[in-house]
């Protein structure tokens, strides 16, 4: 194997170490600032208690292989967690948790206060409604599991050097070299950055940005107050609380303070860098709030107490994956102890395979936009991260930060009302407050009624009837310039067909899996135009492009709208040159053309299964192509529509969202894109048809058959047009049968689902022929 250098001795370097050594890479070196193994980091003082339920499919996963590979050696204390509720919401909100255990595989129960008080007899159970159990959770020792990982990356070869700091790292033509410290350089054909909160410090040796945020958060230990070992760790987020116990003693932790940011350069130079001074005024309420739920506490002192940092970032996931910039220099920071078995597993497999077994998207290094990086924006939302980890988080919620990027649309939505959502730094209209609201909205439950508008009804019905303008700007636009022969070999469609042809196809990994969708547009002999989905296609495309090719990203400079709707030719007809016939512009065409005085790009498809196109310029043109198609659509009901609505039709029409549908991990015929091959899939993204209660799942929620959980939901709408809630989901293929009964879990609720034939919506798509 290649030469290794691992930056770090905390739990996750000590992870990383172990598991590439197990895959055979044994000539790695780990080299620590602080001794081993208690080296200073936030490993050392991590109280370890491991809650694997998430929301996030990828989180849980990393947390359960962390569980059974603790437990195998030696370094799990299964003791079972216990979340309680004070509150109606937060009880709805552990039923939510339920449900994602229940779809990711992480078995659990809500319990009534009484049967809290028999797990965990001293609660005062008068002031709880209910709590959630998690027999597989526990508690990890993490210098201990450490040391444990070390030596037996030891044993298969590995060294560790501790008080060893790394100064700077080497690289030439854009690939590392190795790592230097103040006596020696070590050579390396790969370097693994694990160095915890202090990421960004060895990211910027390297001149790769990484966008964490080292925070401190309140924990102390109290003198013996009649704990035992066996209890449950224990977490009280109505009052931003953990609790665990050290024998007789109880260790409380306390995100219930104001944020507490820290600047590397403000740590301790003593042994505990990531350790700071307590400030006690900032604990009084905590420990008001745990007396209150465990009144044993009253009188108890405190036998230790700190302020500790770890790190956060802008989303909450971790940093994982090869820096875009730098060949060889890799990072596995901002994870948690929870995390890191399964994030270290995740990325020596990624290293050696060169590919990750499991999808990592959430947590990919290169996920962010450039905006995305600057420091004031990592800091402002790693801030609400922190609030935010004891919150009710709505999967809609707002980001702290808003319009980081925005389309030249901007300022007409602006005027029409539009209610932005965020996504990627974009802010998208969710829908339009111009639009009237229909006469008899349907009821809807006031989970998914959040962030949400009955509007969107009108918005998806015209879109149907008349005609309807979206913004399409945040599509990732990539322009790919060289032989065909390079996209012919990194696409799964054939590409190679004649020019002003739009291919719709998927980028697939070494595996066959789908790393994205696209949608190709072969301009010229030469000239390519990809609608993608996001930085990490854009990454995938120039990792791999020879010389001679030029892939450039040309989101930022440019925009574009979906025109759809049976009008949609009246009206375009009367402005452009372009011959949009249906004859002369047929389905899967691209043209280029103008509309009025606006240079366009005109891709004759759909995303909303209407007849229409999609129509881009360069962003400077956008307010005049914006206007022009807005006046010209006043003759034909011309409305604008958001996001709301656009996912509805695409769901009546079965069109899969990458990201939330499919990932890497699933294979295309799995997905749908194409038609089976010849072995059957065992599993198949599903349509279902729920019974019209007025609950709506938004994705995520378990599927069950039979009273067992065998799926899980990815995209839900309500489906104006077939008058029913649709949900997708990924179901064994021996269910994935029409008619067949299902239920999808819903907070405390079961929703009957019904297996359908897809698309629900014009399956023969005779409405983007025409
Ligand atoms: P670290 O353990 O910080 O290791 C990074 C290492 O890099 C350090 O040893 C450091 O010395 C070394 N290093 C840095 N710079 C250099 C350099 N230039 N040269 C050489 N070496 C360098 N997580 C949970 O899952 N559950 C919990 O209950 C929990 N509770 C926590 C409570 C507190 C008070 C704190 C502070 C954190 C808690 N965490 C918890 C978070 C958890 O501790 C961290 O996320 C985790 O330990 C990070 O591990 P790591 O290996 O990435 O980082």
């Amino acid at each position: 194997g290649p030469t290794v250098v691992i930056i770090g001795a905390g739990i996750v370097g000590c992870a990383l170490a172990d598991e590439l050594t197990a895959r055979g890479w044994t000539d790695v070196t780990v080299l620590d600032q602080g001794p081993l193994f208690e080296t200073g980091g936030s490993s050392s003082h991590a109280p370890g208690l491991v809650f694997q339920t998430d929301p996030s499919r990828t989180m849980t996963r990393l947390a359960r292989y962390t569980v059974e590979k603790y437990a195998e050696l030696g370094c799990f204390a299964p003791v079972g967690s216990l979340e309680v509720a004070t509150t109606p919401a937060r009880l709805a909100e552990l039923h939510r948790r339920f449900g994602f255990g229940q779809s990711w595989g992480v078995p659990s129960s809500v319990l009534d206060p009484a049967a809290c008080a028999m797990l965990y007899p001293l609660l005062d159970k008068s002031l709880i409604t209910g709590g959630l159990y998690v027999p597989s959770d526990g508690l990890v020792p993490a210098v201990r599991a450490a040391q444990v990982q070390a030596a037996r990356a030891t044993s298969r070869g590995a060294r560790f050097l501790g008080n060893t700091a790394v100064t700077g790292i080497t690289a030439r033509s854009g690939r590392v070299t190795g790592v230097a410290t103040a006596d020696e350089e070590f050579p390396a054909d790969m370097v693994v950055s694990c160095a915890g909160l202090w990421g960004p410090a060895i990211g910027a040796m390297a001149g790769v940005p990484v966008p964490l945020l080292p925070m401190a958060h309140q924990f102390v230990r109290t003198v013996p107050a009649g704990a035992s070992d066996g209890l449950p760790i224990l977490r009280h987020q109505d009052r931003d609380l953990y609790f665990r116990a050290y024998g007789d003693r109880f260790g409380i932790g306390s995100h219930r303070h104001e944020p507490m940011p820290v600047d590397l350069a403000d740590l301790p130079g003593d042994a505990h860098p990531s350790k700071l001074p307590f400030t006690p005024e900032a604990f009084k309420q905590s420990w008001a709030a745990a007396v209150e739920l465990i009144p044993g506490l009253r009188g108890a002192g405190l036998e230790e107490a700190f302020d500790g940092v770890s790190s956060f970032t802008a989303d909450g996931f971790p940093l994982l994956g090869e820096a875009a910039s730098l060949s060889g220099f890799w990072v596995a920071e901002a994870v948690w102890v929870t995390h890191s078995a399964g994030a270290a597993k995740a990325v020596a497999g990624w290293m050696v395979d060169g590919r990750a077994a499991i999808d990592l998207h959430e947590c990919d290094l290169n996920r962010f936009d450039a905006a995305q990086l600057a420091p004031d924006y990592v800091r402002r939302r790693a801030i609400r991260t922190f609030t935010e980890v004891d919150g009710i988080p709505h999967p809609a919620d707002p980001p702290p930060v808003r319009n980081v990027r925005v389309s030249p649309f901007h300022p007409r939505q602006v005027e029409l009302g539009a209610v932005f959502g965020e996504a990627a730094g974009w802010e998208r209209p969710l829908w339009y407050a111009t639009n009237p609201p229909p006469e008899a909205p349907r009821p809807r439950d006031e989970w998914s009624a959040r962030h949400w508008s009955p509007i969107a009804e009108t918005e998806a019905r015209l879109t149907r009837r008349r005609v309807a303008l979206y913004d399409m700007t945040p599509l990732t636009r990539i322009e790919v310039t060289g032989p065909v022969a390079f996209l012919s070999g990194l696409v799964a469609g054939d590409v190679d067909r004649p020019v002003g042809t739009v291919v719709h196809t998927f980028l697939p990994d070494a595996a066959g899996g789908v790393r994205s969708d696209v949608t190709v547009a072969r301009l010229g002999e030469e000239r390519f135009q990809l609608g993608a989905n996001g930085p990490l296609d854009v990454d995938w495309l120039r990792r791999n492009a020879p010389r001679g090719v030029a892939v450039r990203d040309v989101t930022g400079g440019t925009c574009g709208v979906g025109l759809w709707g049976p009008a949609a030719r009246e009206l375009v007809a009367p402005l452009t040159g372009v011959d949009v016939s249906a004859e002369a512009f047929r389905w899967f065409r691209v043209r280029e053309g103008h509309i009025g005085t606006v240079p366009v790009t005109m891709l004759r498809l759909s995303r909303v299964g209407e007849l229409g196109w999609e129509i881009y310029t360069e962003a400077q043109y956008g307010l005049r192509l914006w206007d022009t198609l807005w006046e010209a659509g006043r003759e034909h009901g011309l409305i604008v529509a958001g996001r709301l609505a656009f996912d509805s039709l695409r769901l009546e029409k079965g069109r899969r969202a990458w990201g939330r549908d499919m990932t890497s991990e699933d294979d295309p015929y799995q997905a749908g894109l194409l038609p089976s091959g010849d072995t059957p899939p065992d599993r198949r993204l599903t349509c279902l048809v729920l019974a019209d209660t007025g609950d709506m799942p938004l994705g995520r929620e378990p599927v069950y058959a039979g009273g067992f959980p065998v799926g899980h939901v990815t995209s839900a709408a309500y489906g104006w047009s077939v008058g029913a809630p649709i949900a997708y989901a990924w179901i064994p293929s021996a269910l994935a049968v029409p008619g067949t009964q299902v239920e999808i879990g819903y907070f405390d609720r079961l929703l009957l689902a019904t297996v359908a034939e897809e698309p629900l919506f014009d399956p023969k798509h005779e409405r983007l022929r025409r």
